[in-house]
Formats: C-alpha cells, structure tokens, sequence
C-alpha cells in the first residue's frame, strides 16, 4: 500500500477540506510526515504572493526528496498548470474535484483535473482527529470584490451548502460527542442568499439539535449583520465573540480597498454590540496601497474608538492579478510593521482590560495539556489556564474564580 502525507497551508476552510480530503483516501496508507510518504497531497494557499512562494519552497523540497507531489487548493487553481508544465507535481486537482482523490491517487500518468468553480462539497465530515470542536464548513466563495484579494477568483462566487446536509453533519457530530461547533467558510455572511434562508435562521436551526453547546462563527462581514441576526445576539448557546472583519477603519481607506463597509455603520455596530457583553474580534490590513500618513492617523484615531479586544492584523502584501497590484502610493515594510504593531498594543490592553471586567462564571471547553496547565477558550474566546490535579482534558469546566493577568486568564480548580 502506498503512503500518502497530506500537507496543509492557509486558512480554517483549507483545514476543513484537508479533513475531507482525508476521509475519503480509502486505497492508502495515510502517514504523518513528508518523509514517510510516498506521494505527498499539498492543499495550497494562493492568498498572497508569499503564500505561493511557501508552497512553492516546500514543493521544491519535496522534488528533492523525491516525493511524488500533487497540489490541491487554491494554488491548484492559480498554479497548477504552470507547476505541471515544469514538471515540479505529478498532477493537480480543484476544489470540485476532492471528494475524488481516492481514485485521482491512482493516476499513473501527469494529469490535471481542475473541475469548477460552481459546485459545492455535497459530502460531510463526521470527525476531527485530536479536535475537541468541530468546524463545520456552511459555504464557499465570496461575491465582494475586495481590492486586495484573488479568493473569488480561486473560489468562485457565493454559494450555500445544503441546509439539510449541514444540520445532518452537526447531528452526527453532535451522536460523536462534539459540544463546540465552529462555521465556516469563504465569506461566511453570506450563507442563505442563494437558498432563501439566512445565517439566523440556520443557527437557530442547529442550537436545536441535541448535544449543541456552544456555536462560535468564523469571520462575518459588518454588512452583513441584519436586524435578523441582531435578534439572536442573547441566545445562550451563541459565542459571546463575534468576529468582524472591518480591514480598515479610514473611509477614504475603504474606498481604495473597495470594501463594502463603512465607518459610521461599523462603529455603530461594534457599540451595539460591544454593548450586549460581547467581545469582539477583526481584521484589519496594514500598510494596503494608498495608506498615506494623514490616512493612517486619521484610522488611528478612529480605531481607538472600537471596543476590539481580539485582532488579526496583516500587513499588506502584494497580490498578483488583483486590483491592489496595481496601484501606485505603496507603503514601505518596516512602516506598515510599525502601524501594526501599534494596532495590536491598543487591543492587547482593550483585552485586558475586558478580561478584569468580566466577573461572570466562564464556561471553558478544555481542549489541551501546556506544561503545568490545561488550556481551553471560554465564551469570550479568551484563553483559560488552569491548574488542577483533575484531568479536564476534552471536558466542558464552570470557572467562577479567576485571576486576569496581561498575559491572560489563569484559574486553579
Ligand atoms: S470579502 Fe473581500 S477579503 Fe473576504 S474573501 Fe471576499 S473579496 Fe476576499
């Protein structure tokens, strides 16, 4: 039996197809390293121009070894071909063709098997190995056109996964033991407005299904949190943490990046809320073309203003074939590091200051051991650090005392 390593870049849906991937190789023996391996699966990412280059160092690693390789992903889509011309993979797959890769394993010649871009997973994933939650992804594609991004390109456009099969999928993980649900997908907001439903309705949906504790979203788009979803806000299986992709906080910014929100509407949203005890996370892009010094100071200021306590900031980096690549007035890579730097100390001290606010028991899913502590997220998806002679590995723990220090939250039970 031939040994397969399925190697995987990028972001949480990559990870969920990997999971998909995986449940479908039948005719291998799946391993654990690149060097055991005989044919090694890479789902890439094609988000940057770094991105392809890691996956291309990485390939360019695994000819050495020898390695038969096969690239899936979104690199599959942007890269592919060319990597096949040159003779760096044995073949490439798209993201319609992975329920397939049993039988695409099997080719004994170069091949190319792109699929489209329309079709949508119509299989499930029925476990995780070594997760404590589940992610579950609900659906693919973006139909934004954001300056800096190729995703709809390698994605498609916004398409929902089968209702039924979704809430099939939690039910099942559900009879497994899962108690933590995690959605995702390409521009997760967007879930229902091709199958006449809604991200609200689905949720209530599923916080139906027995055994569901606790439902945490991926990243939302400010605009598209209705009045529907608002109403949901107080539920008590909800995450107390939305995470919103804001990418800027400077209209004239916003324009250039050809975003959808805007500042007035996104400090609104975020106080309303902020209000009603969440916290709250963004994304926020720095250094993006355009990113003059008056605009810069001027997205400082506002950013202030946010109650943001969790913050994945990037700074710009370029992308071939999308719009941003194209534009003059770039920003120099040691400043936009500075800006960023200075966007995660505000919100590293508007997490603290949340996390002494907070006095209310803490739920925590434990999900693992660190050295003296067993870690896990509570509500606020801030980290818990407790010491105990109990094994609360996998286990669901009430935290009604505990210490907030800058670095974190820390109990003993
Ligand atoms: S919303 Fe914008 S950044 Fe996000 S995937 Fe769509 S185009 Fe890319």
């Amino acid at each position: 039996m031939k040994r397969v390593y399925l190697k995987t870049f990028g972001c949480r849906t990559n990870l969920y197809d990997s999971s998909l991937m995986l449940q479908n190789i039948k005719d291998f023996e799946i391993v654990e390293c690149e060097e055991e391996a005989d044919i090694v699966v890479v789902n890439s990412c094609t988000v940057t121009n770094g991105a392809d280059s890691s996956v291309r160092h990485y390939i360019h690693q695994l000819n050495r070894q020898g390695k038969q390789v096969i690239l899936a992903g979104c690199g599959a889509m942007s890269k592919g071909e060319e990597l096949l011309q040159s003779g760096k993979i044995f073949g490439y797959f798209g993201h319609s063709e992975k329920s397939k890769i049993n039988q695409l394993l099997k080719e004994e010649k170069p091949f190319s098997a792109r699929g489209d871009l329309e079709s949508i997973d119509t299989q499930i994933v029925t476990d995780f190995a070594s997760h404590t939650k589940a992610f579950v992804k609900i659906q693919e594609g973006c139909d934004f056109n954001c300056a800096y991004c190729i995703i709809p390109f390698v994605r498609g456009r916004a398409r929902s996964m089968d209702e039924a099969m979704i809430l099939e999928q939690v039910r099942t993980l559900a009879q497994n033991g899962y108690g933590e649900f995690v959605l995702s997908g390409t521009n997760l907001g967007s879930y229902g407005k091709d199958s006449g439903s809604s991200m609200a309705k689905l949720l209530k949906r599923l916080s139906e299904i027995k055994g569901v504790k606790r439902i945490r979203l991926g990243s939302l788009e400010p605009v598209q949190i209705d009045a529907e979803f608002q109403e949901i806000l107080g539920e008590p299986w909800l995450e107390k943490h939305l995470h919103i992709a804001l990418q800027h906080t400077s209209d004239a910014m916003l324009r250039i990046m050809r975003r959808r929100n805007i500042l007035r509407d996104d400090l609104a949203l975020f106080e309303l809320i902020s209000e009603k005890g969440f916290s709250l996370g963004t994304d926020f892009i720095v250094g993006h073309p355009g990113e003059s010094e008056s605009i810069w100071h001027e997205a400082l200021e506002n950013f202030k203003s946010f109650p943001i306590t969790h913050l994945h900031a990037f700074t710009y980096s370029k992308r071939d074939g999308t719009h941003a690549a194209t534009l003059p007035d770039t920003v120099r890579g040691d400043i936009a590091k500075e800006r960023m730097k200075i966007l995660e100390e505000i919100v590293a001290q508007n997490n603290y200051r949340f996390r002494q606010s907070r006095t209310e028991p803490h739920l925590v899913l434990v999900e693992e051991r660190k050295g003296e502590y067993q870690v896990g997220y509570d509500q606020f998806f801030n980290k818990m650090q407790i010491q105990s002679e109990l094994n609360l590995e996998k286990e669901w723990v009430v935290i009604e005392r505990f210490e907030a220090r800058s670095e974190g939250n820390f109990a003993t039970i």
